[in-house]
């Protein structure tokens, strides 16, 4: 629910709209607009009449928000939300590049990697130190000592660091023992950015406690939609994030299940997604071609592609050698396929509308 206050009202009347919303046990959530002040009302509205309000000569008109979704929505806040990523504002029309390979896979490795990433263009480090992967036999990622080595690469480029929290358990290392740590307060600690994949998207206690963790400390959760997730199940599941305490939220699309067959794409670009996110909800949106084409050659059309529809960020899979990384080869690009990248990615950002 909004209440829009009108222009001029006293202190005293504000005072009183807010009463009435806490007295039922709900939250106000005030922004000031242009010209008059917006309380927003956090809650389960639904026994709460709109005449409550109205009948206040303060108030000057009550809306109710038709989306199941309330605080990552544009009809609850219509400016899209500013979130920071180092020295970097996403939201603000620019483009973020944020690029590093699938999985951190040792420490001179992502550290060359960081250079040469910072080099050609990117604005933050990305890598995988908790991998989730389809088979509990594939690599599942080098877990705190990946950490340890994204930290240094942070402290040698300046690159903030985006890095994917599997989930709240101990993890499995390579020599078959288990790292007696939970895997989400390390990610929370050392990373600059939290990254959800798709596969947990629907771990709803997962984004409790990411968000409870994450917020009181200001770092963003990069939240990935799920290979099968619609629309609204995505912007339900960031919506959890905002509701346990971390409204700075990225969604990042990576392209959905089809019919297609994984011989041509590894999933479908969801391209028109990013107009839709940006108008249903006020959060910045990322698009990662790498995923969502699984092949190397198809991740620069559809990147530029993902700009053209005003894309806030690309999340782009780079490695010095792709033929050799440890997950997701075929979908890495080299340094200088990035920097290519980034150069068109700039021209396309200068002449396309807000
Ligand atoms: C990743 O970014 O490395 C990743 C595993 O992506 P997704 O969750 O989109 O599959
Ligand atoms: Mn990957």
């Amino acid at each position: 629910m909004i209440i829009r206050v009108k222009k001029g009202a006293t202190e005293a009347e504000i005072a009183e709209v807010v009463r009435r919303i806490e007295a039922n046990g709900l939250k106000p959530d005030a922004s000031q607009g242009v010209d008059r002040l917006v309380i927003g009302v956090i809650g389960d509205t639904r026994k709460v009449g709109e005449d409550l309000f109205l009948e206040l000569e303060a108030v000057e008109s009550v809306h109710r928000i038709t989306r199941p979704y309330k605080l990552v929505s544009r009809e609850f806040r219509s400016a899209t939300r500013r979130v920071k990523l180092g020295d970097l504002t996403l939201g603000d029309g620019s483009v973020a590049i944020v690029a590093g390979p699938c999985s951190v896979e040792g420490r001179d490795m992502i550290l060359t990697l960081a250079d040469e990433v910072k080099a050609a263009g990117a604005q933050a480090l990305r890598g995988g130190a908790y991998k989730p992967r389809t088979s509990p036999y594939a690599f599942q990622g080098l877990g705190g000592e990946g950490l340890r080595y994204l930290a240094e690469a942070r402290q040698r480029t300046g690159l903030p660091v985006v890095t994917e929290a599997t989930g709240t358990n101990r993890h499995p290392r390579e020599d078959g023992s288990i790292e007696d740590e939970r895997i989400l307060d390390q990610v929370v600690a050392q990373s600059d950015v939290i990254q959800i994949g798709a596969r947990n998207m629907k771990s709803y206690g997962l984004l409790e406690e990411c968000a409870r963790l994450s917020g009181p400390l200001g770092k963003p959760v990069l939240l990935k939609r799920g290979e099968s997730a619609t629309i609204e199940e995505f912007l339900l599941a960031a919506e959890y994030l905002a509701a346990y305490g971390n409204e700075e939220i990225i969604l990042c699309l990576r392209g959905v299940r089809t019919f297609e067959s994984k011989d041509y794409q590894r999933y479908s670009s969801d391209i028109a997604a990013i107009p839709i996110l940006k108008r249903q909800s006020n959060l910045p949106v990322f698009f990662d071609p790498s995923h969502a084409t699984g092949d190397r050659h198809l991740v620069r059309p559809l990147a530029l592609a993902a700009v053209a529809a005003g894309a806030d960020g690309l999340l782009l899979e780079t490695h010095s050698d792709p033929q050799k990384a440890w997950s997701d080869g075929q979908q890495c690009i080299t340094p200088s396929e990035l920097e290519r990248i980034v150069k068109d990615v700039r021209k396309l950002e200068a002449v396309r509308g807000e």
